[in-house]
């Protein structure tokens, strides 16, 4: 069997080391082809040294040189050429060499790259939710097009994809189904008193109880935002409404998702929290390989259990919703503006319970326009940044109400 190039976008983050973990298992399957970094040269390096890829991006020129000279140090220059910025992610993303693109880079700056991928046909293992919450229909359009094939590794997603019928549907839901259940774990605030939400500390918030992952997607799922983004994600990825997409809690995290068909039947997927398990289902799809995530026992769960959400506790799904049914640029007004909010908590420039206020804050000072061009959709980020920052900075001192 040939093996197939990968190129890993957002490598050293945290979905990028768990599928390095996976790759590292079948190495008659896969080679590394690219790797990327924001800042973390140093775990890069590592990557570098143990996978050979034949790039490595990263962001800025200052870290190619610290990456060149970590590679010279261990006798490793000329193997891996080093490339910088922007323009080099959308390259090892589209070039013929590669095959499949894991896209693991967290928030907007991995949309343009993931849709060079999705443009250039590739099979793009979609982790980058914000990316399709920003360019739905862009990002769906270009995989229509180029016969790229869109593989969701959010585990959620991933799960519903593993429980759907085989055929796809004609637009909408396939024959059959009638509802998509989102499963979300509540995160860490669960059962806080809701008096003490303005006291949370960023350290609190990315303590997640089930899954670790990233700072920004831990934030956004203690506020359950991570849960609205992920009903937007789920209407673009299997072209459901938003009102045929049900979230409920299950604190445990075993059921990832749930298909209810017409007939009564409920399909769902189980499984250990471990994103090793979709990513080495999206790697070897259709086919099924080993993740080196442990078997689940029910046995030892012992119990599952499941409650609805409530919307006073989490206003962020509610904005949500409404960020999909208004349509266009919407979703990526809500989406930047997250963005800068969960930043200014995580540098303690503002406090837990108000990221859901400046988002809804922004969602009603931007207009929202069509979303038919890339431009469009940077555009709305920009200026949902922008009155975002306006508002933080207005508030600066005395916190966002
Ligand atoms: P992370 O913060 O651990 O890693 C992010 C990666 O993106 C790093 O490699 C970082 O270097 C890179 N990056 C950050 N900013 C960048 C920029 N401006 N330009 C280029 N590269 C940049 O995040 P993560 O937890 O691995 O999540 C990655 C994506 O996967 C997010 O969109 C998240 O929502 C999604 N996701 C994560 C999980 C999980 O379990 N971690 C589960 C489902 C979905
Ligand atoms: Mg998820």
């Amino acid at each position: 069997m040939e093996r197939r190039a990968l190129t890993i976008l957002g490598a050293t983050g945290s979905i990028g080391c768990s599928t390095l973990e996976v790759v590292a298992l079948h190495p008659q399957r896969y080679r590394v082809h690219a790797l990327s970094a924001h800042r973390n040269v140093e775990k890069l390096s590592r990557q570098c040294l143990r996978f050979a890829p034949q790039y490595a991006v990263v962001s800025f020129p200052e870290d190619a040189q610290l990456l060149s000279g970590l590679l010279r140090e261990a006798g490793r220059q000329g193997e891996t050429e080093i490339l910088v910025g922007p323009e080099a992610l959308c390259k090892v993303a589209s070039g013929a060499e590669t095959d499949i693109v894991m896209a693991a880079i967290v928030g907007a700056a991995g949309l343009e790259p993931t849709l060079a991928a999705a443009r250039a046909g590739k099979r793009v293992l979609l982790a980058n939710k914000e990316a399709l919450v920003m360019s739905g229909a862009l990002l769906m359009d270009a995989v229509r097009a180029s016969g790229a094939v869109l593989l969701p590794v959010d585990s959620e997603h991933n799960a519903v994809f593993q429980s759907l019928p085989k055929q796809p549907g004609t637009g909408g839901l396939p024959a059959g189904v009638s509802r998509i259940t989102l499963t979300a774990s509540g995160g860490p605030f669960l059962r806080r008193p809701l008096a003490e939400f303005p006291d949370v500390t960023p350290e609190e918030a990315c303590r997640h109880p089930n899954w670790a992952m990233g700072r920004k997607i831990s934030v956004d799922s203690a506020t359950m935002m991570n849960k609205g983004l992920e009903l937007i994600e789920a209407c673009w990825l299997f072209d459901a409404r938003p009102e045929q997409v049900d979230i409920v809690i299950h604190p445990e995290s075993i059921v990832h998702s749930l298909v209810t068909y017409v007939d009564g039947s409920v399909i769902a997927q189980l499984g250990c929290p471990d994103m090793r398990v979709p990513i080495a289902h999206a790697l070897a799809y259709p086919d099924r390989m080993a993740s080196g995530a442990p078997q689940l026992s029910l046995a030892q769960v012992g119990t599952l259990r499941f409650e609805p959400l409530d919307p006073e506790r989490f206003p962020a799904v509610a904005l949500a919703h409404q960020a999909i049914r208004a349509g266009g640029t919407c979703p990526a007004i809500m989406n930047a503006a997250n963005e800068v909010a969960v930043d200014a908590f995580l540098s303690s420039r503002l406090r837990f319970d108000r990221i859901p206020s400046v988002v809804e804050q922004v969602l009603r000072a931007v207009p929202v326009q069509s979303a038919d061009s890339l431009a469009a959709v940077l555009a709305a980020d920009a200026a949902a940044r922008d009155a975002a920052r306006r508002l933080l900075h207005s508030a600066t001192g005395e916190h966002v109400s």
